[in-house]
């Protein structure tokens, strides 16, 4: 059986958006804000971008990093690199898309990872057990 390619993405069913589907991405074509840090970045979190990157490409959208270590934060992965936020400068895309998108990269990173849709951005953390920010406290 063939390997699944990351950036051979389905549509997503619930979705009546005409979007061009399966379009594939470059990694270089993916964006950084400009107060993105990346000192300390952990590379479970460089795996979320490069699963969520051809999800976003499938449907159309850009995809910009926001924000990735939060050295400052306190209650948070960003703080450890082990979480990212994710945006599109498309908005005019609808919640319902930015939805389906959020359960695809969810779907797609399996149950180790979580992601959230909010703020109008994409929250993406690795949390396996879901013990939050907990392990790295007690390091
Ligand atoms: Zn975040």
């Amino acid at each position: 059986m063939a390997k699944q390619r990351p950036w051979k993405v389905a549509r997503h069913e619930a979705l009546e958006e005409k979007v061009e589907v399966g379009a594939q991405v470059n990694i270089a074509d993916i964006q950084f804000g400009p107060e993105v840090i990346v000192d300390g970045v952990k590379r479970q979190s460089m795996r979320a971008i490069v699963v969520a990157a051809p999800v976003f490409a499938a449907y159309g959208l850009d995809c910009w990093i926001t924000s990735w270590v939060r050295p400052d934060d306190d209650d948070s992965l960003h703080k450890y690199g082990m979480a990212v936020d994710l945006d599109t400068s498309n908005k005019s895309a609808s919640l319902k898309l930015l939805l389906a998108i959020e359960a695809e990269i969810q779907h797609l990173l399996g149950p180790n990872y979580y992601v959230l849709y909010h703020k109008s951005h994409f929250h993406i953390e690795c949390d396996p057990g879901n013990q939050g920010v907990r392990p790295y406290l007690e390091a």
